[in-house]
Parts: structure tokens; C-alpha cells; sequence
């Protein structure tokens, strides 16, 4: 079963895989020169941004700068509940006295819009069409205190707990040589796959248990992780109706034709992830840049809590932008 063709315009962004999808060893491709560069800035307002976000962009900005790119700013405002309109106010402002400039975005348009994530809910529906047309993904009940229940071990560390399977169907034989972009669940044997987001429900994506995804990041190297033991099944769409961060930035990325994701070292293993999604959908995956993250003087990596060194907290004190990073 191939997955359905999404109506025209859906992904006006996307190009097919030029990979065999079932390659076992999924990687990025090397940007060719018919495809401009693309980078993109993908702020969430939750809060003030902090010099580690500024550092980050700052990359992003001169990796665009140097090979003569567009770079783009989205808002990932889709979690409702912290995003606050004051914060989008105030990350334009930010970014534009931290010396940031961006040639498409919500604030100056572009071909490839809307840049909000809000406004943006139509391409994650037909992401999220296409992986369960495809048995990629099934229909999950289980609430975040389910899930610690039912591991064995303890969850550690920062990253999601993987997934313990309570939910997900027992795959259907395959036979030999069949099509494996269908080796998930058919779709057919989903329950009633249209009313997918009803409220209740997480969509979760199916990993391929003992997979190696490895990529070649442009600053950290070569990256190896294995589906289901480095991240199990992980969410695309919420319960509450909303698509889950994996799902929103891969169809966003793809959509914004972006060549280049610059961002932060915390997300490497969260681009596995979605170099799989990348593979379901169909997708070409951009290169990946990830960024050591800042520390503050107790080593503790930065975040909106940190207040003092939130750029509007810097400015206030007079500091300049170039100061700030030349002490990089
Ligand atoms: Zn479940």
C-alpha cells in the first residue's frame, strides 16, 4: 500500500526521497547546487530568549550569510498554553538588537508561509494523513503517568521515556519482498483512522525496533542511534489535538524547502526521530548543524529561567551585542 497522494499544494515544499526508503542506514543527502540554501530560526515564545538561543541563530545566521541563503524565522507557537503574544513581540525585538536579520517570516511574509505554526494546522493534518494511510503510526491511550507505570526500570536523563508498547498492535506478517513501507499496521485494521484526532487519543509513530539511524552532523559528526533502544515510539499527535513538536517541524521544515537545521546539541537524538518521519512521509531530510548549548557559570545548561541572561535582561544592562560575542 502506498501512501496517499496529499491534495495539491499540501507540501508545496517537498521533494521525493532519493533514497530507497528501505535502506537500512538512513542518511542525509549532500546538498546539491541547484538547491539554494535555506536555514531557518524557529523561536517558541514562551518566555524572553537567552544568549544561548542567540548564539545558536547567530550560527544559523552565518552559515545562511556565507553561502549567500535565505534564512527564515517561524514562530512555533503550537503549545497554547505557554505561548504568550507579548513573548512574539518581544523574540522580534530581540533578535533584531542581537543584529539578526531573516528574509522571510511572520513579521515580513514570504513564498513558503504562513510562518506561524498556529496558522499551519492544514500541513500537519496531512502529514499526519499520510503516516496513518501508510500503517505508520496507531492510536495510543496512554497518559505520561501510564507510560512511567509501565516501564520496569526507572526513566533517566532528560530525553522522553521509550515507549513500552502498551498500545501498539501486533504487526502483520509480511511476505518476502513485500513492500515494507506498509510493514507498520494496515490501515485498514486501524480503528477508524479518520477520527484520528479526536481529543483523548495520541497518534504514536511506529519505530522500527533494532534500526540504525545514522547521520553525519555538520558539527558533531557522524551520529549512530538505534530505534528502540536509543527512543522507542514516539508521539505525533497529542491528545489534546495538537501535533506533537516531531511531527510540526519535520512537515514545517519540509514544507519551508529548508536545506540546513541549525539548532541546539539537545536535539540530536530528537532528529533520529525524525529522519524516520522523514522516511514515511516521503521526504527528503535536510542536513543537520547542531550547536554546543551554553552553559551558565555553574554549568547548568541555559534556559528561559535564566532570567539575567535573557537578551532583553543583557540590553537592559547596556551590554552590545558585539561584546557578547566576542566573549563566545
Ligand atoms: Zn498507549
Amino acid at each position: 500500500m502506498h501512501p496517499r497522494v496529499p491534495p495539491a499544494g499540501a507540501f508545496p515544499g517537498f521533494r521525493k526521497a532519493a533514497l530507497p526508503w528501505y535502506k537500512h542506514v538512513v542518511t542525509t543527502l549532500p546538498q546539491t547546487p541547484a538547491q539554494p540554501y535555506r536555514g531557518r530560526l524557529a523561536p517558541s515564545p514562551t518566555g524572553y530568549l537567552h544568549l544561548g538561543h542567540a548564539k545558536t541563530f547567530w550560527t544559523a545566521q552565518q552559515r545562511a550569510r556565507e553561502r549567500g541563503g535565505v534564512l527564515v524565522l517561524r514562530n512555533e507557537d503550537l503549545d497554547q498554553a505557554r505561548c504568550q503574544p507579548r513573548f512574539v513581540a518581544a523574540l522580534v525585538e530581540d533578535l533584531h538588537w542581537f543584529g539578526l536579520r531573516w528574509q522571510e517570516g511572520p513579521d515580513c511574509g514570504g513564498p513558503l508561509g504562513p510562518y506561524r505554526q498556529g496558522e499551519r494546522r492544514r500541513f500537519y493534518l496531512a502529514a499526519l494523513d499520510r503516516l496513518r494511510a501508510g500503517g505508520f503510526v496507531y492510536p495510543c491511550g496512554c497518559s505520561r503517568q501510564d507510560v512511567l507505570r509501565a516501564l520496569r526500570a526507572p526513566h533517566q536523563g532528560e530525553d522522553e521515556p521509550i515507549y513500552p508498547g502498551t498500545c501498539r498492535p501486533t504487526p502483520r506478517v509480511q511476505p518476502a519482498g513485500a513492500d515494507r513501507r506498509s510493514a507498520g499496521v494496515p490501515a485498514k485494521d486501524l480503528p477508524d483512522r479518520r477520527a484520528g484526532t479526536k481529543p483523548g487519543l495520541n497518534w504514536r509513530f511506529r519505530v522500527p525496533d533494532g534500526e540504525t539511524v545514522t547521520f553525519v552532523d555538520g558539527h558533531e559528526g557522524p551520529q549512530v542511534f538505534v530505534a528502540g533502544r536509543d527512543f522507542g515510539d514516539f508521539v505525533v499527535w497529542r491528545h489534546d489535538d495538537v501535533p506533537a513538536y516531531q511531527l510540526a517541524v519535520v512537515a514545517d521544515d519540509a514544507a519551508m524547502a529548508i536545506t540546513e537545521v541549525v539548532r541546539g546539541a539537545d536535539l540530536l537524538r530528537s532528529t533520529a526521530r525524525q529522519i524516520l518521519l522523514y522516511r514515511a512521509l516521503g521526504l527528503r531530510s535536510p542536513a543537520f548543524y547542531h550547536c554546543p548549548l551554553l552553559t551558565d557559570a555553574a554549568g547548568v545548561r541555559l534556559a528561559k529561567r535564566h532570567d539575567a541572561l535573557s537578551l532583553r535582561a543583557l540590553r537592559a544592562r547596556g551590554l552590545q551585542p558585539e561584546s557578547l560575542r566576542n566573549a563566545w
